[in-house]
């Protein structure tokens, strides 16, 4: 159905969960895809044997998209490595739940330094390479959270919604040089993300879900390679959600 043939593609957080789905998906639609990751090296490396078959089409890179110093070192290899930069996606994300009165201050800012924080150090670079080319595309991994808000993610629905901010206004920033930006606002999706949540909270989330289940990883895959295709131009500045109707 898609068609990402000479396209180079970042995945942020593409070893594990959404972000391995999401580099799957491109990769079975013909992509070079640089899958990147932060700690977890088994993860990675089992993720790279399972994908074998695609040969030098899939690179895995580890660092930190938070730290500014290894965000920037990366696109310096990149650039040695790859010959053009077509499509970022902002996957890597984390979460520590806790609620205001005992969030600590560790809690606020990892959350803020991962999702928001490594979005801007992702983009900026990102969009120095795309602009040689007058393309791009970039899709955000935002979350419903960011827009409806659930206790216990203050500091995590504050970094979904400030993903959203930020590309409205690279969105306009960009728009000349056939550079987009867009976000992807799951709800709840099967992955590790969410094993930590007790049985009990599980069964209360599905039950506030319309279609009474969590969401596959391949459903939001879909929707990122939709936002990321060459004819999705025209479509910048914009938030879709993958919620199985939960919405805001
Ligand atoms: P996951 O299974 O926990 O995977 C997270 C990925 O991000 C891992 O590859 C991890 O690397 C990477 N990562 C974490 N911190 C990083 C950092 N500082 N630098 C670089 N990479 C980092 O999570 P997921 O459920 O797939 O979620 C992916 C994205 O979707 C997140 O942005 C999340 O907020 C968003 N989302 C998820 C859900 C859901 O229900 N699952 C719903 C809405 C939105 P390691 O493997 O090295 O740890």
């Amino acid at each position: 159905m898609f068609n990402f043939e000479n396209q180079h593609v970042i995945v942020t957080g593409g070893t594990r969960g959404i972000g391995a789905g999401i580099t799957e998906s491109f990769l079975k639609a013909g992509a070079t895809v640089i899958a990147t990751y932060s700690g977890n090296d088994s993860a990675a490396q089992n993720f790279k044997e399972k994908l074998a078959h695609f040969g030098h089409k899939l690179a895995i890179k580890k660092f930190n998209v938070s730290k500014t110093s290894e965000v920037e070192a990366f696109f310096k290899d990149y650039q040695n490595e790859f010959p053009t930069l077509e499509v970022l996606i902002n996957n890597a994300g984390i979460r520590r739940d806790q609620i205001i009165a005992t969030m600590t201050e560790d809690e606020w800012d990892n959350v803020i330094d991962t999702n928001l924080k490594g979005s801007y150090n992702m983009t900026r670079f990102a969009v120095l390479e795309m602009m040689k080319n007058r393309y791009g595309r970039i899709v955000n991994m935002s979350s419903i959270g960011g827009k409806l808000g659930l206790p216990g993610q203050a500091n995590y629905a504050a970094s979904k919604a400030g993903q959203i901010a930020l590309s409205l206004s690279v969105a306009k920033e960009v728009a000349k040089r056939n550079i987009t930006i867009n976000n992807v606002c799951p709800g709840f999706i099967e992955t590790e993300l969410l094993a930590d949540l007790p049985d009990e909270q599980v069964k209360e989330y599905k039950s506030q879900v319309p279609m009474k289940r969590f969401g596959k990883v391949e459903e939001v895959a879909h929707a990122v390679l939709f936002f990321a295709a060459k004819e999705s131009a025209y479509i910048t500045g914009a938030q879709l959600d993958i919620a199985g109707g939960l919405n805001a």
